[in-house]
């Protein structure tokens, strides 16, 4: 069997432009005969004589071929130094990577995050005696005064030359445990897609000696590229556009620094919630075509962004493409594109739900970044924050026909 190529280089031809990465990456070595795809390796175990340290591949909870190709493309795609690190969902990824927030530190979250991650930072809090701060990622200023407030709070933490937890000095095991805290970014948020500073906030936050991870979902790494705006560690639901047919549940996790990669990776090892060869083989499929399909997806949503701001049905329209948006300069400065994702506001939450009810093209349904167009009322969520409108309704937005789907809205909007 030809093996797909190993982990050790994510920068395989690092010339190539993102659209055309997805395509050529994690392909078996180029011999007659080879598989154009990696193969489905199923084996739970692999040869490993002597020293199993030695050994690329042992046991598969550890690491397995099956998840190889994925994880170097990922690593390529985010332009990190190494290979990702795939979980068994977004939401493994976002605890292991919380888990890092050592006790006694502070993990500060967007108040407008994903559900699911602010509910499992609660509950990882509470058990590993840290402090959680909810903050509007969108306001840099409340962001920055609440890292100075956790820093002093927690000073004792702080290495001693000030910024030692950021990705580059993190090389140690003790890469997150001499960190005051954590700041988490979420951008565009979701459901209500404000766009934080990333490129101002990981420097405030290095400059206190803060880890900085940011859930790069709605962007993918084709329109932002956390690293490059200073991240240590970058997390993926995969289930949405990565993968993109809403036919997988995954998650990754990527970082540059390998004492952060060296804790991820136990963490996953040790919890053992992994992802299955088939699901990450889905994925790497998905992802062969995230160029066209974000391409398509973000045109049909500039359009329908622009005809909901100016439906008098409509209350609020979010979505950073257009100009007047809050975040449209800041997602111009930091994103290659707008994303496909929409929220706006009806009067009022039976309203949203009837919105929600007379579509027949769109899918009422949850969850978002599939081929497919998504309709959701976010409060039918009872976990969903007080502060998101009753009547607001996330769009993700598909890859049909512009009219038909313009059509479908504008009848059920009637
Ligand atoms: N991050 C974001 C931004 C999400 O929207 C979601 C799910 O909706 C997750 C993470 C969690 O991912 P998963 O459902 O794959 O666990």
């Amino acid at each position: 069997m030809t093996q797909p190529e190993p982990a050790s280089s994510p920068a395989r031809h690092p010339e190539f432009a993102p659209d055309t990465i997805v395509v050529e990456t994690g392909r078996p070595q180029r011999v007659d005969g080879a598989s154009v795809n990696p193969p489905i390796d199923l084996s739970s175990t692999f040869v490993s004589a002597g020293d199993i340290s030695n050994s690329p591949y042992a046991y598969a909870r550890f690491d397995t071929p099956a998840w190889t190709p994925f994880e170097v493309a990922l690593g390529q795609l985010e332009h990190a130094s190494l290979p990702g690190l795939v979980f068994g969902s977004g939401l493994a990824a976002i605890s292991a990577v919380i888990s890092l927030v050592p006790a006694g530190g502070t993990l500060i979250i967007p108040t407008h995050s994903y559900q699911g991650a602010l509910a499992s930072a609660e509950q990882i809090a509470g058990r590993q005696n840290f402090d959680l701060v909810t903050v509007d990622i969108a306001d840099t200023e409340a962001v920055i005064a609440a890292l100075d407030e956790a820093g002093q709070s927690t000073s004792g933490r702080v290495p001693a030359e000030g910024a030692a937890a950021s990705a580059g000095a993190a090389e140690g095991r003790t890469a997150s445990a001499t960190a005051p805290g954590m700041l988490w970014i979420e951008s565009p948020t979701n459901p209500m897609l404000e766009v934080a500073d990333v490129p101002a906030l990981t420097a405030a936050a290095k400059d206190r000696g803060f880890l900085v991870s940011v859930d790069n979902t709605f962007a993918t790494p084709l329109l932002q590229t956390p690293l490059d705006l200073g991240a240590d560690i970058v997390v993926h639901s995969v289930t949405k556009y990565l993968a993109g047919h809403s036919d997988v549940v995954l998650g990754a996790v990527v970082t540059s620094s390998t004492g952060l990669r060296e804790e991820l990776h136990t963490e996953r090892s040790m919890r053992g919630g992994i992802a299955g060869p088939f699901e990450v083989w889905l994925a790497l499929r998905g992802l062969r075509t995230l160029a066209v399909r974000l391409d398509r997806a973000q045109a049909n949503a500039q359009a329908i962004a622009e005809r909901l701001a100016a439906h008098p049905a409509v209350v609020e329209t979010r979505y950073p493409g257009l100009p007047n948006d809050p975040g449209h300069a800041r997602a111009a400065a930091q994103m290659n594109g707008f994303g496909a994702i929409i929220s706006f506001t009806a009067e009022s939450a039976d309203k949203a739900t009837a919105i929600a009810e007379a579509v027949r093209l769109w899918t009422p349904a949850t969850s978002l970044g599939g081929v497919e167009s998504l309709i959701e009322r976010r409060r039918r969520h009872p976990s969903e924050p007080v502060t998101v409108p009753e009547g607001l309704i996330r769009l993700s937005v598909g890859i049909e026909n512009l009219d038909d789907l313009w059509a479908d809205l504008e009848a059920a909007l009637a």
